[in-house]
């Protein structure tokens, strides 16, 4: 914790994910003094556990793209993202983490679908997979076919089903 020139905690406001030109990441800290507004940013060693983290706190990569998403894939993100992060201990959830497949059970994809999520464009497609394994987690199954996806696609991602 950072303690602001008046005397007071200082509060953690935001974390940018920034990359080194080597590949390395960092994290740019912002931290901000609610009693007199001063504010300070700090870059550390990304992924590392830092004391000017006082809170669960998204990246605005993370969170950049969590807006993105249709609301209410967003709110079920969240709270499922939240919630392994305080199981795993993790401070900061980033873009990676966002992105990596909830719950660690793992479900099987059928040939057929994974060829059509290879077709899907990317942006769309981390997303699309992480719906589709949650749906399939939900209802108990324990394969992913075309038909899910093309259900899962017209209810979710308003695509239609495409011929
Ligand atoms: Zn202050």
């Amino acid at each position: 914790m950072l303690t602001c020139g008046c005397g007071r905690w200082m509060h953690t406001e935001g974390i940018e994910e920034r990359a080194y030109e080597d590949g390395g990441l960092q994290w740019f800290i912002r931290s901000e003094c609610r009693g007199c507004g001063l504010k300070v940013g700090v870059d550390v060693p990304g992924g590392q556990p830092s004391q000017l983290v006082d809170r669960l706190m998204w990246t605005d990569e993370a969170l950049h793209r969590r807006d993105r998403m249709p609301p209410y894939l967003a709110t079920l993100v969240k709270e499922e993202v939240e919630q392994e992060a305080r199981q795993r201990n993790i401070p900061v959830i980033t873009y990676e983490l966002l992105l990596q497949p909830r719950g660690g059970t793992r479900v099987e994809w059928d040939p057929e679908a994974e060829r059509r999520l290879d077709r899907v464009p990317a942006p769309v497609r981390a997303m699309a997979r992480i719906e589709l394994e949650r749906t399939a987690a939900d209802r108990g199954l324990a394969r992913i076919t075309v038909s899910l996806m093309e259900e899962v696609k017209a209810k979710y991602f308003g695509m239609g089903a495409s011929k």
